[in-house]
């Protein structure tokens, strides 16, 4: 993301303001920092080469590194089913994240913390990788469905399931995203903003990158984890706020008959934040703008993102 800085330019006869452009960007990549141009990791990689790896994507809300520790945690945890031995310890990780955002000069960002296996040879075999390749990226962020929070997302259900704990845990967030790619790709092709995905059972599980609430009879609903949704770190604020409002949460498999008619759908995630859902395979939600409930939530998610983490 470039965004315009001035840049003043004095001179004894000439008082001008240039306006450059400068990217913000900043990566870090085991020990050393790059700007975006000249990050760059081996192509002997199993990250790239086999998506051997975990990610996290965090947000930083004016200096607040919105839950920062859950983040960490979910890493690490990730790492663990992958039996991916993390050479820095949590605390070190985290001073990482906010050394980095700080270095970066950003405020308001978005950083994307991965772990790879790390470098080895063209096998599978992880053992070839000595250590793993930590990068942690930081770039301006920008709210990610624009002027969409207002009028609502369209979404189609796809026809690519969500991978099953039979073939990768569904608890770690690991650098295979293949299927939700497909997903991705045929809510593209249907003019939608989103995907919804189904387990293997057909129960409805979550989206590409966020997870579903829908609000029905004054409850709202997201799937259980053992419905194979990521236990997003933004769908847990849901918890806690719905605890303010008050408004009962409850986890439980939906099928898509319960989610067509539903009267409220939201998604959630960290790049997504809250964003209503008025549309689902063509069949309108509620009155097909963002619901009360919906905006409600939205509103004290922005009350409460610039506290609930680590100040930089
Ligand atoms: N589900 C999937 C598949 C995701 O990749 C993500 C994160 N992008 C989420 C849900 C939401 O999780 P979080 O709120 O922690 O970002």
């Amino acid at each position: 993301m470039a965004i315009l800085l001035p840049w003043r330019y004095w001179s004894k006869n000439n008082n001008s303001k240039l306006w450059l452009k400068m990217d913000t960007t900043l990566i870090y990549i085991d020990g050393d920092y790059y700007n975006k141009g000249d990050a760059k990791i081996s192509v002997f990689d199993h990250g790239f080469l086999y998506g051997d790896g975990v990610f996290e994507s965090i947000r930083c809300y004016n200096g607040n590194v919105f839950g920062l520790q859950e983040h960490i945690e979910r890493l690490y945890e990730s790492a663990i089913l992958l039996h991916l031995e993390i050479p820095e310890t949590r605390e070190e990780m985290a001073n990482l994240v906010c050394a980095t955002i700080r270095k970066a000069g950003l405020n308001d960002a978005y950083v994307r913390l991965v772990v790879s296996r790390g470098i080895g040879d063209l096998g599978l075999d992880p053992r070839k990788c000595p250590r793993p390749t930590t990068v942690i990226i930081v770039q301006q962020a920008d709210p990610m469905y624009g002027d969409l929070y207002d009028k609502g997302i369209r979404v189609v259900t796809s026809g690519i399931r969500r991978i099953s704990s039979d073939a990768i845990d569904v608890r770690a967030k690991t650098l295979n995203y293949l299927n939700n790619i497909l997903a991705k790709m045929q809510a593209n092709m249907a003019n939608c903003q989103e995907a919804l995905m189904l387990n293997h059972l057909g129960y409805v599980c979550e989206g590409t990158g966020d997870n579903l609430f829908i609000l029905k009879k004054g409850e709202l609903v997201t799937p259980p984890a053992e419905s194979g949704a990521l236990q997003g770190i933004t769908r847990q604020s849901i918890f806690e706020l719905s605890r303010k409002i008050p408004i009962v949460c409850a986890e439980r498999n939906l099928t898509l008959i319960d989610v067509y008619t539903c009267d409220e759908a939201f998604m959630t995630g960290t790049l997504a934040e809250i964003i209503p859902v008025v549309e689902i395979d063509g069949r309108t939600i509620g009155n097909g703008e963002p619901g009360l409930i919906t905006r409600r939530l939205m509103a004290e998610f922005v009350e409460i993102r610039e506290r609930h983490g680590i100040r930089l």
